[in-house]
């Protein structure tokens, strides 16, 4: 059982970002994460997409400007499965920066779904098994990206921190 002065639960943007501050201003920190340490933003959000926006721009440019960039393009198609790819390898590259991030600011990174089970316990269900109990001084709930509501189109989306998108 170990015991911190901050205990982080969730490891996207709100959540890392304090994480390594803590830890930058000398404290003893741990980010529980039951996903991936990036959140939504990294691994499923901003990143992703932002990664697919590109290859959209790209394609757009080579079949309505080639002529003007003085290139001659025949057969243009493109291939799904490495268009994904390519997001999933700039996302997971992303991810794996917090988690060094971690590793440099000596934040224990604890892989498990965090539950606050008394006034100072959090309880972690351990991704690899078990249950860890954690007494912190302090622990920080960072707020988790929920799809907004439109009128118009009603969804029956879960949060995006469940979902699996590219
Ligand atoms: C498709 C899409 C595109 C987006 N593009 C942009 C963009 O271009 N620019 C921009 O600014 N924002 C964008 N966003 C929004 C951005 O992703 C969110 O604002 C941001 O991720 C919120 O960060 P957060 O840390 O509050 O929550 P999240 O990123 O959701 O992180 C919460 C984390 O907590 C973990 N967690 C939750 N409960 C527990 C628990 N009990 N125990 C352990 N871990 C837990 C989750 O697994 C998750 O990793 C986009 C979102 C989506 C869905």
């Amino acid at each position: 059982m170990s015991s911190y002065d901050l205990l982080v639960i969730g490891g996207g943007p709100a959540g890392y970002v304090g994480a390594i501050r803590a830890a930058q201003l000398g404290k003893k920190v741990a980010c529980v994460e039951m996903d991936r340490a990036g959140g939504t933003c990294l691994n499923r959000g901003c990143i992703p997409t932002k990664a697919l926006l590109k290859n959209a721009e790209l394609y757009h440019t080579i079949a309505h400007r080639a002529e003007e960039f003085g290139l001659k393009i025949e057969g243009l198609s493109y291939d799904w499965e490495k268009v994904i790819g390519r997001s999933r390898t700039v996302a997971d590259k992303l991810a794996g920066g917090i988690e060094f991030l971690f590793k440099k600011n000596k934040i224990d990174y604890i892989r498990g779904k965090a539950s606050i089970v008394g006034n100072s316990t959090v309880e972690v269900e351990l991704t690899d098994g078990g249950k860890e109990p954690t007494p912190p001084n302090t622990f920080s709930l960072p707020p988790v990206a929920k799809p907004a509501s439109c009128h118009h189109f009603p969804s029956t989306a879960q949060p995006s921190s469940a979902r699996k998108t590219p």
